[in-house]
């Protein structure tokens, strides 16, 4: 795909073709996890090459395609091998294990790109009237198995892919509130937004690989929901294209009558429509951050340290208390420390605590 800010994960594995993990620089690494496994050296198994992997041949859909043809460009659709691997599966571990290993046994029958709300109108109304199934897809990073289909009856199965609808619309400085269509990346949308000086405030630890629009459809929650709340609370108002019509939710922070479609929409996966936009509650971005780390003796003293900020009012935007298992495998990832800070403290092993400030 041409567009920088839009790439994909690689099809066998998590984060992109080009970006690779080296355990080279962290020495403790292996130790430690081949002592908590009880493993001897083994050799990285590479994954199997793409030309060996055997996919379900392509169904079908003559009519279906044909009227896509009439309101997709070309290059809109896709029946390419890589194309179909990429969108057969998300990122759990079951899911590396078998791609790893070749082993797919379900891939969609075709991938489609649109890079509009009439777009997706145009794909949804096609595949209402020609029995496709169609399968949004954001970031392909769910661990839950969903976007796979539960009943292979012999239907054409069609990958909606959002990754071409990925612009911060408007920002209203004001109200605070962004309206952003749902197939942005993490990344590019805290780019645009930052760019006007705001923040939405959401990071699920996949966020370099994730979009809005798959935030929203499984609820996801950030490592900073302590201070800005879940997806569910961001989102103030969604468009969502359904076969009987889009639904548009108004730009009202809150509702006291009548069933709240919007929260009906909020996780609903995928299975009742194709969510094109959110409009979203977005934050000034802080003048000053500060990061501190803090070792405790036991967990249990970690959780009472926790307990008393929030009882005096000074919860961090994000806490995080690791186990002894956790904060061992931490520090088994710690990297070689340069000549120069060896020189200056080998504190290592006992610093109870790290500012940061930027
Ligand atoms: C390493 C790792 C870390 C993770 N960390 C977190 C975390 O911190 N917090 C968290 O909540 N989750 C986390 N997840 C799970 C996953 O990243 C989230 O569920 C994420 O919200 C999925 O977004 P996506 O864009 O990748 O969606 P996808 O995986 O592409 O899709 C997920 C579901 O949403 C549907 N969907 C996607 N886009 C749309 C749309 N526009 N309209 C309608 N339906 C749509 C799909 O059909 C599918 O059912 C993690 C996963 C991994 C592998």
């Amino acid at each position: 795909m041409a567009d920088p800010k839009i790439r994909h994960m690689k099809w066998w594995g998590w984060g992109h073709e080009d970006v690779s993990f080296s355990d080279a620089d962290k020495p403790k690494l292996w130790p430690y996890l081949s002592g908590e496994l009880g493993l001897e050296q083994v050799e990285p198994t590479p994954p199997v090459k793409i030309d060996d992997v055997h996919l379900p041949a392509a169904k079908e859909n003559a009519p279906f395609v044909a009227a896509l043809r009439d309101a997709l460009k070309e290059d809109q659709f896709s029946v390419d091998k890589k194309d179909r691997l990429i969108h057969a599966a998300g990122k759990a571990f079951r899911d590396l294990f078998r791609l790893r290993r070749g082993q797919v046994d379900f891939a969609p029958d075709l991938v489609v790109f649109p890079a509009s709300e009439d777009d997706v109108v145009a794909i949804v109304k096609a595949a209402h009237e020609h029995n496709a199934v169609l399968i949004p897809f954001g970031g392909g990073s769910n661990i839950a198995g969903c976007i796979e289909p539960k009943d292979r009856d012999g239907r054409f199965i069609v990958s909606l892919d959002m990754c071409r609808m990925h612009r911060v619309l408007a920002v209203d400085k004001k109200s605070l509130l962004a309206r952003i269509e749902a197939g942005v990346y993490g990344p590019h949308m805290e780019e645009q937004l930052e760019a006007e000086g705001v923040t939405l405030g959401h990071f699920p630890d996949s966020f370099v690989h994730s979009t809005l629009g798959g935030w929203v459809a499984t609820r996801s929650a950030g490592m900073q929901s302590d201070k800005y709340g879940k997806i569910e609370d961001m989102v103030i108002a969604l468009r969502m294209v359904t076969p009987s019509g889009t639904i548009v939710t108004r730009t009202v922070p809150n509702t006291s009558n009548g069933i709240d479609v919007r929260s009906l929409c909020v996780g609903s996966e995928g299975i009742l429509g194709v969510i094109t936009e959110v409009t979203v509650q977005v934050h000034r971005v802080p003048e000053y951050k500060m990061f501190e780390g803090w070792l405790f003796p036991d967990f249990e003293s970690g959780i009472h340290a926790i307990h008393e900020c929030m009882r005096h009012g000074t919860m961090p935007v994000i806490t995080r208390l690791n186990d002894p298992g956790k904060t061992a495998l931490s520090a088994a990832f710690k990297k070689v420390e340069s000549p120069l800070k060896q020189k200056i403290g080998a504190r290592d092993e006992v610093v109870p605590r790290q500012n940061q400030r930027h």
